[in-house]
C-alpha cells in the first residue's frame, strides 16, 4: 500500500509531443532547428569556464544588436518583463520622479512597476496608434523633472514604431535617463543605442531573435551605471540587482565571479545561437528584410480591403502589424478560425487596443514572402467563412 495521498497523474505517464504551428502572432515566434538544437546540448555548470565563454559571446552579440559599446551588457534570466523590472528596480529609487510615455500597454506597465517601488510617476498619454513629438516630450521633461523617461520603440499592442532620434539628447539636457523597450523591434528596425543616447535598452529572446522565451538582453550606459551604482538604498529585488548580475556576467572587471543564481544554461545556448544567426545575416540586412516584407504584407492587406491601424507608413512597426478589426466580424472568431483551419496564430489587441485590432507578427525567420502569403490566404479564407453581421 502506498503512503502517497496524491496519485501519479495519468497524463504524465506518456511522453510529451508538441506539434508544429505557424507562430505569426506578436510572439513567441517560431524557433528554427539550429536554435532548437543548440538548446538541446548537454547541460554544463552555470559557473563553468565554457559557460562564461558562451556568456561572453552573448554579451558581444547583444552589443552588436544594440549597437553599443557599454560594458554593462547582459541577458536577464527571465522574459521581457524581467528586463523591464531590472531597468526600473535598479535605476529608480523610492521618491524619484519617473515619466512614462504611454501609447499602448507597455508604458502603462512600466508606470505600474515604478509605482510599486514608491516612485512618483507621471505619464504622457496618446490614444492607441499615436506617438509623441519631441516637443511634447521636452515639455513633459521640463515639467516633471524625471530621473527616467520610458518609451516603447516597438509598441506591440498598437503596431507603432516610435521615432527615437533626438529624444536621448533631450533627456540628457534635463539630466534624465532614457529607457527604451525594444522587445518587439530589435533586429527588425534600426536602433543605435550609443548614438541615440539611450541609457537603458532591453529586449526579449522570443521575437526577431527566434529563441525560446526566457532570456532578456539588456544594456546600461555609463550614465545609467553612475546613478545605479551610487544609490542611497539597495534595489528591492535581490534577483535583479545589477551589482550581482554584472558580476555574474563578467561586466564589472572583477577577477572572480560569485554565485548569484543558476543561469539557465540551455537558454543561454539558444540565445547565443540566435545572436550568431543575426550576426551571420547582418543587422542592416535583417532591418531591410523586415521592412520589405512588411511593405509587401501591408500592400496585400490593403488589396484585400483591410485597413491598417497605423495610418502613417513611417510609423508602422515592421515586425508586428496591426489591422483595424474588420467591420461586422467578431475578431475572436477570426483568430480561432485561422488557428483551427490553418494551424496559424494571429492575435487580437492587447490592453488599450483590445477589440480594435488584429495583430500579426512576422519576426526573424518568419519575416518572409511565403509567410505573408500564408497569412493573407488565411485571412481571406476567414473573412469568407466567419459570420458577418449585416450592420
Ligand atoms: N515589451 C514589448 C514591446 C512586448 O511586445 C513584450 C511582449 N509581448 C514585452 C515587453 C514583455 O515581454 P515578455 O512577455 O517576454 O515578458
Amino acid at each position: 500500500m502506498s503512503s502517497l495521498v496524491v496519485p501519479p497523474p495519468q497524463r504524465l505517464r506518456t511522453a510529451l509531443t508538441v506539434l508544429h504551428r505557424h507562430m505569426f502572432g506578436p510572439g513567441p515566434s517560431n524557433v528554427p532547428p539550429r536554435i532548437l538544437k543548440a538548446g538541446s546540448y548537454p547541460v554544463i555548470g552555470h559557473m563553468h569556464p565554457e559557460t562564461f565563454e558562451i556568456m561572453a559571446d552573448i554579451r558581444s552579440g547583444i552589443q552588436y544588436m544594440f549597437q553599443t559599446r557599454n560594458p554593462v551588457t547582459l541577458a536577464v534570466s527571465g522574459t521581457g518583463h524581467s528586463a523591464m523590472e531590472c531597468a526600473i528596480f535598479n535605476a529608480v529609487e523610492a521618491g524619484d520622479s519617473v515619466l512614462a510615455a504611454v501609447n499602448g500597454i507597455w508604458g502603462e506597465r512600466v508606470a505600474d512597476m515604478a509605482e510599486r517601488i514608491g516612485a512618483r510617476v507621471n505619464t504622457i498619454v496618446t490614444p492607441p496608434g499615436g506617438f509623441f513629438t519631441n516637443a511634447q516630450i521636452e515639455q513633459a521633461l521640463s515639467k516633471h523633472k524625471p530621473v527616467l523617461l520610458f518609451l516603447a520603440h516597438g509598441e506591440s499592442s498598437t503596431g507603432v514604431l516610435h521615432p527615437l532620434d533626438g529624444i536621448g539628447q533631450l533627456c540628457h539636457k534635463y539630466d534624465c535617463l532614457f529607457l527604451v523597450d525594444s522587445v518587439a523591434s530589435i533586429g527588425g528596425a534600426p536602433v543605435y543605442m550609443d548614438q541615440q543616447g539611450i541609457d537603458i535598452l532591453y529586449t526579449g529572446s522570443q521575437k526577431v531573435l527566434n529563441a525560446p522565451p526566457g532570456t532578456a538582453p539588456i544594456s546600461f550606459s555609463e550614465r545609467a551605471c553612475r546613478k545605479i551604482f551610487n544609490r542611497r538604498t539597495k534595489p528591492v529585488s535581490f534577483f535583479l540587482d545589477l551589482s550581482w548580475l554584472s558580476n555574474y556576467w563578467g561586466c564589472d572587471g572583477k577577477a572572480t565571479r560569485v554565485y548569484h543564481h543558476t543561469g539557465p544554461v540551455s537558454a543561454f545556448y539558444a540565445l547565443r545561437e540566435s545572436l550568431a544567426i543575426l550576426v551571420e545575416e547582418g543587422l542592416e540586412h535583417s532591418w531591410e528584410r523586415h521592412r520589405k516584407v512588411a511593405e509587401y504584407f501591408h500592400t496585400g492587406l490593403e488589396r484585400m480591403g483591410l485597413k491598417l491601424f497605423v495610418e502613417d507608413k513611417a510609423l508602422r512597426l515592421p515586425t508586428v502589424t496591426t489591422i483595424v478589426a474588420p467591420h461586422g466580424y467578431d475578431w475572436k472568431e477570426i483568430t480561432s478560425y485561422i488557428m483551427k483551419t490553418h494551424n496559424l496564430e494571429i492575435s487580437g489587441g492587447l490592453g488599450p487596443s483590445t477589440g480594435m485590432v488584429l495583430r500579426v507578427g512576422l519576426m526573424g525567420c518568419n519575416s518572409s514572402i511565403s509567410s505573408v502569403d500564408m497569412v493573407l490566404a488565411a485571412l481571406s479564407d476567414a473573412l469568407t467563412h466567419c459570420h458577418k453581421s449585416k450592420f
